[in-house]
């Protein structure tokens, strides 16, 4: 017996818990699609948060539901207004990378009060996106830690 509480042993299996054990594919849009365009694949790809890349396919940006809806209020046509007009750009984007802790990883949710963080590597220039942490992963994480079905 080691003498360590049921908390104690909670928090040491929470803090076991990396992003690359729980992060989802990436839908990614280019930053000269249209506002149109990135609202028909932020639906058809069944997501709350598109990653905006440049032509060097680097992080440039995020898309939520609400920028998109924001778009959407005034009387552009919005099949010509690139997504990079509308977007939250770099160097403002919260980040992780797969190494990270999840708890880490929520807590910067939650201090930023947004829905998903882009999962990062560094490359020559900028970052390449290889996955997504949102809300529901964390609840995911939440629930298997619960039921103690965690990695
Ligand atoms: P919604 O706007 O649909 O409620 P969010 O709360 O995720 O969704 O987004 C709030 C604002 O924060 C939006 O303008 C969005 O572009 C921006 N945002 C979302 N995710 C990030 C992020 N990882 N880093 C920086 N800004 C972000």
């Amino acid at each position: 017996y080691t003498g360590k509480t049921g908390s104690e042993l909670l928090t040491e299996k929470l803090k076991k818990l990396k992003v690359s054990d729980y992060n989802s594919i990436p839908i990614v849009v280019e930053e000269n699609i249209s506002v149109y365009d990135a609202i028909c694949s932020m639906f058809l790809d069944d997501v709350g948060t598109l990653f905006v890349v440049n032509k060097h396919a680097m992080l440039a940006g995020v898309l939520s539901r609400k920028d998109l809806l924001r778009a959407s209020m005034g009387k552009q046509d919005l099949t010509s207004v690139p997504v990079h007009i509308i977007m939250t750009r770099m160097p403002n984007i919260t980040i992780c990378k797969k190494g990270d802790l999840l708890i880490d990883a929520a807590q910067k949710l939650i201090d930023k009060q947004i829905d998903a963080l882009p999962v990062v590597q560094d490359v020559n220039d900028g970052y390449e996106v290889i996955g997504r942490i949102t809300k529901t992963n964390i609840t995911k994480a939440l629930v298997a830690l619960g039921r103690d079905e965690h990695l």
